[in-house]
C-alpha cells in the first residue's frame, strides 16, 4: 500500500495546536492563544460571535476584528476546524477528518471519530473507482437519550 509522503501528526491537544503554530512559523499572540484555549476547553463548534462573547465574559479583552482574523488564520492553516453552515461559519478544535452528529432538536454538532470497516471502504472504492484517503460522515438525529439518566 502506498503511503502519503508527508505524514503530519494530527492535532490532539491544545499543546499540539500551539506546537503546530510554531512549526508553521505563525506568530502566537496572546489573542491567538486565547482562541485556541477556548476551543479546546469548550470542545464545541462555535461561531466567531460566540467566541468573542465567551472570551470577553472571561475577562479576556479581544476585539471583533482580531477574533475574525485569528480564526481565519488558524483555520486556513488547518489548526482548527471551520464548517460552513447556512447561519454562517462555525469553528471547532478538531482539525483532522472526523464525523459529526447533528442534533436536530438542540442544533448542537457533536464530534465523533468513526472508523468504517476496511471491507466497506474497499467496496466503495470498487464501486466508484476512487481511492479513498479520508472520510467524514454527517449523522442526523434527536437527543432522545438522556445521558446518565434512566427511565425518562
Ligand atoms: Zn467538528
Amino acid at each position: 500500500m502506498q503511503k502519503e509522503a508527508v505524514a503530519v501528526k494530527p492535532i490532539r491537544s491544545l499543546e499540539d495546536a500551539i506546537f503546530r503554530c510554531q512549526v508553521l512559523g505563525m506568530r502566537l499572540s496572546r489573542q491567538r492563544r486565547f482562541i485556541l484555549e477556548l476551543l479546546w476547553q469548550a470542545k464545541e463548534h462555535l461561531s466567531a460571535r460566540e467566541i468573542y462573547d465567551r472570551l470577553n465574559q472571561q475577562g479576556k479583552a479581544i476585539g471583533h476584528t482580531s477574533v475574525y482574523q485569528n480564526l481565519e488564520a488558524l483555520s486556513s492553516q488547518g489548526i482548527i476546524e471551520c464548517i460552513e453552515r447556512s447561519e454562517g461559519r462555525l469553528y471547532g478544535n478538531i482539525s483532522d477528518a472526523h464525523s459529526h452528529i447533528n442534533c436536530l432538536d438542540t442544533n448542537q454538532i457533536l464530534d465523533v471519530h468513526v472508523e468504517l470497516p476496511e471491507a466497506l471502504i474497499r467496496e466503495i472504492e470498487q464501486q466508484t473507482g476512487v481511492r479513498i484517503t479520508n472520510y467524514s460522515i454527517d449523522f442526523y438525529g434527536y437527543r432522545q437519550i438522556e445521558q446518565g439518566r434512566v427511565g425518562e
